[in-house]
């Protein structure tokens, strides 16, 4: 993890480097929403970055999200009552349908929703707690054979197959791009992706309201935001490298 001080340094560089990166696309740079991928990272290192303005968090566990949420929320209750509030935390790991009631909730968007049996599971506990669960559809978007996601020519049937589910709002689409040192190799795909944001936008579904375009990490994120991103997800570059440990 990185220090105190390097923390701070990160987000600002990130800030600067998306303002860059949207001016060169002609956009607003505040139409860009930063997660900043706190998974494998302890309490401290959110409540640091919560000191510097960072509010929205991404997380990849079940476990792991609810105990720092906790710890993060009760620490900033004590200290900075303001911002309690403000934080808020995504889920952008693979979900197993046993661990979705505990998440209904406490996280502000699901963005990896890949099946009907999880959208369905989603939909039910949502129903259950008398809400709507904003989710985002995952999106193979580079047919991966190792990566979790819908395939792109499956993607607008998947929508009609979630249409009677009215506990759950499709709000966007994310991928994870395939992996690259050349942030270019992956425009394509972006490109891609903001194309099946634009159909599945067009449908009329009850249950789907699409603004949010998750894409982009610490490698390729301006190139994401070039190409459309609305919400990109960046770890390694504010919180350092991190340990996996036994996680993998
Ligand atoms: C870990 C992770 C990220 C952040 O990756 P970095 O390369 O550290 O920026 C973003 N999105 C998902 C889905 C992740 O699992």
């Amino acid at each position: 993890m990185s220090s105190t001080n390097q923390i701070a340094e990160n987000l600002k560089e990130i800030r600067s480097r998306i303002k860059a990166a949207a001016e060169r696309a002609g956009r607003d740079p505040k139409d860009i929403t930063l997660i900043a991928v706190s998974k494998l990272n302890p309490a401290e290192a959110v409540e640091t970055a919560v000191a510097h303005d960072q509010y929205e968090f991404g997380e990849n566990w079940v476990k792991e999200l609810l105990e720092k949420e906790t710890e993060v929320g009760s620490f900033l209750r004590n200290h900075s009552p303001e911002k309690a509030d403000i934080i808020k935390w995504h889920f952008i790991g693979h979900l197993q349908t046993n661990k979705v009631k505990q998440l209904i909730g406490k996280t502000v968007l699901i963005h990896s929703v890949d099946s009907l049996k999880l959208a369905t599971v989603i939909d039910t506990e949502s129903k259950k707690k008398n809400v709507v669960t904003d989710i985002l559809l995952e999106i193979n978007i580079g047919d991966e054979e190792s990566k979790y996601g819908i395939k792109p020519d499956d993607a607008v049937s998947f929508v009609d197959s979630l249409s009677d589910l009215k506990n759950i709002k499709i709000r966007g689409l994310m991928t994870v791009a395939p992996i690259c040192d050349n942030p270019e190799a992956n425009r394509l795909y972006f490109m891609k992706m903001k194309e099946l944001f634009i159909d599945i936008k067009a449908k009329n579904n009850d249950n789907i309201n699409m603004g949010i375009l998750s894409m982009g990490m610490t490698l390729d994120f301006e190139t994401a935001i070039e190409e459309g991103a609305t919400h990109i997800r960046v770890g390694t570059g504010i919180f350092g490298a991190r340990d996996y440990g036994n996680k993998i």
